[in-house]
């Protein structure tokens, strides 16, 4: 039980961003030395109504930079879905390839905008569960180091945010063996079961929950990965030790933010639709599918009163409901019809961003019936 209220930290809607990152290696990942904030993306979107417009704005640049890659990204991630083997490597290489080829400008505004939100939240949107390899880790923090004892650990999403348990596993070791700190537990060494590291993920497509093997959370731990022995205990999601070493792959980045546009300009063309009305109604599936694991969540807050909170997976899942909220008030996101710049209206008959392009459209056509 928490001792005061000031101990208690709910995850709330709550998100996190560095102030700086950088792509390496084809990885989105905090810059060093960068501080981390917590804030609240529902707040933000109070402030800054339709706070996901910035976001279909990357979604077309990183679309256009990432063209020349773009039938090999699909590729892989149809391979993906079918469990292909050696995935994980393929998409290392093809985010190596497309950090090499984005244009400056267009990594340049991704990191801006990871700086404003944050990363996507990729992983953590999409798995659920995760079991480790049990590992040697020190009884407490004092304890010496030839004091070690075998960790299960397992983080699962609740309704109020992630959840460690964790099982200490009771073995008796041979006189001459001695673990290592940071050692995975051998079946050898246990005689027994030792639980099997594994995680259940789904892709963005569904909402229907799959057994991957561990590397599916691993890959998005690019420098422990590479980091020689002992392994870190995994940090606990949402943690500060999590987010530094979080990292988000291009490829994954550029394919949820691609996605995303595609279903909120997709979704939004369900009220013209007579024709496109099916496709608007798939958009608007996907749309919803991002939004599994939003809940509501009642927090006791200081001045002793009690709020009603949405917890979310991710920035992802966030942006995602705010969308949908959006749509339900009929606000729409259009096309401008002169800089093709995505836009949100509550008048779905609306053909231009804003007054500088309804300008400028009206100036040409002056300018050419005046020529006719
Ligand atoms: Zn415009």
């Amino acid at each position: 039980m928490p001792n005061s209220l000031q101990d208690i930290d709910f995850y709330g809607g709550f998100w996190w961003r560095f102030d700086h990152y950088e792509i390496n290696d084809g990885y989105i990942r905090p810059a060093e030395g960068a501080n981390l904030e917590r804030y609240d993306p529902w707040k933000a979107n109070h402030d800054t109504p339709a706070l996901y417009e910035p976001t279909l704005v990357l979604a077309d640049e990183l679309e256009r930079g990432s063209i020349q890659r773009k039938k090999r990204l699909d590729e892989l991630y149809d391979a993906l879905v079918m469990d292909a083997p050696d995935i994980e490597k393929k998409l290392a290489e093809i985010g190596r390839e497309l950090a090499a080829t984005l244009p400056s400008s267009v990594q340049i505004q991704l990191l801006d905008w990871c700086a404003e939100f944050g990363l996507p939240g990729i992983l953590l949107h999409r798995v659920q569960h995760v079991t480790f390899a049990a590992q040697w880790e020190k009884q407490s923090e004092k304890s010496l180091a030839d004091n070690l004892v075998a960790i299960s650990r397992t983080y699962y999403r609740a309704n109020d945010g992630w959840r460690e348990s964790r099982s200490n596993l009771r073995m008796s070791l041979p006189f001459d063996s001695s673990p290592t700190l940071g050692d995975t537990v051998t079946r050898e060494e246990f005689g027994g079961a030792v639980p099997r590291p594994l995680v259940l993920a789904r892709d963005m497509r569904s909402v229907r929950y799959e057994e991957e093997n561990i590397g599916f959370w691993e890959r998005f731990f690019p420098s422990v990965l590479s980091q020689a022995r002992p392994r870190p205990i995994p940090p606990h999601p949402l943690s500060e030790d999590f987010w530094l070493s979080y990292a988000e792959p291009l490829p994954d980045f550029i394919n949820a933010l691609v996605s995303f546009r595609n279903a909120v300009i997709g979704a939004s063309a369900w009220k013209e639709g007579k024709n496109n009305a099916g496709e608007a109604r798939a958009h608007m599936e996907w749309l919803n599918a991002q939004t599994f694991g939003v809940s509501p969540f009642a927090a006791p807050v200081p001045d002793a009163s009690i709020e009603m909170q949405w917890v979310s997976p991710s920035l992802i899942a966030s942006l995602s409901t705010m969308v949908l909220q959006d749509l339900s008030e009929q606000l729409r996101v259009l096309r401008c019809e002169n800089c093709r710049k995505p836009f949100v209206t509550k008048a779905y008959q609306a053909r231009y961003c804003g007054d500088t392009c309804k300008w400028a459209v009206n100036k040409r056509t002056q300018r050419e019936n005046r020529k006719a």
